[in-house]
């Protein structure tokens, strides 16, 4: 992936030296570069590739990103609210259930203590009220990671290892090519003090990391390709 990572730094005005041929790849023209990215489905990925590697390309159509970071956060936090929404009802029926005859049965007790604990458990696992609010500073934060994390030291990057004669995906950062970042620093990447990036934050980040490198990295792969680059 590093390759491809260059060749988009390389379409930067301030990148120049990326000119000279690196690592054996062929001489390409910016217009060589910038006709693979076209190849590169429409999309998160391709997005991200951009903003990451590209920004001043990205910059000129900024709302694509957040279209897509948009399309990315909705079917959860919809899922989030359907799954909320269910054991609140759950929890209000087995309400009505214990108090409809009068007498209250330890099983009626039980049902109603269940559907209590359901709904501590599922508003654990649901994202912060407001993140929809903070999704342009999560977005740039993640965009931020990817960009400049440093590279994972078990591949240098590569996301690969070589196992004798064969290429196997990295163990430590399992594919991605990235360095650990600290809790610490990506609770100052958003702009909350620590404790409260783990208390609220960590979940939804570390979603959005995941799904977005995933993103980035199958449009890295594309681009690879288009550029005939593929292994
Ligand atoms: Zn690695």
């Amino acid at each position: 992936m590093g390759n491809v990572r260059e060749l988009m730094a390389r379409l930067g005005p301030s990148t120049v030296k990326f000119d000279t041929g690196r690592g054996g790849m062929p001489d390409l023209t910016n217009q060589d570069i910038a006709a693979a990215l076209g190849m590169v489905p429409a999309g998160l990925g391709r997005e991200l590739l951009e903003a990451c590697w590209w920004p001043d390309g990205a910059a000129l159509r900024r709302h694509r990103l957040r279209d897509a970071v948009i399309a990315l956060v909705t079917p959860e936090l919809r899922r989030q609210q359907r799954k909320l929404a269910d054991a609140r009802t759950d929890l209000g029926l087995a309400e009505v259930c214990m108090g409809w005859a009068g007498v209250v049965t330890a099983e009626q007790r039980a049902e109603r203590d269940r559907a209590a604990h359901r709904l501590v458990q599922v508003k654990a696992q649901c994202w912060p009220i407001s993140t929809l609010e903070s999704l342009p500073t999560l977005a740039a934060a993640v965009i931020g990671e990817i960009a400049k994390c440093p590279h994972c030291q078990g591949c240098e990057g590569r996301g690969e290892t070589m196992s004798g004669e064969l290429l196997k995906i990295c163990k430590v950062c399992r594919g991605s090519g990235l360095g650990a970042v600290s809790d610490r620093r990506r609770a100052v990447a958003i702009g909350r003090d620590e404790a409260a990036y783990r208390r609220t934050w960590k979940p939804v980040f570390e979603w959005l990391l995941t799904r977005m490198v995933e993103a980035e990295q199958e449009a890295a792969w594309h681009m690879r390709s288009a550029l005939g680059q593929a292994a």
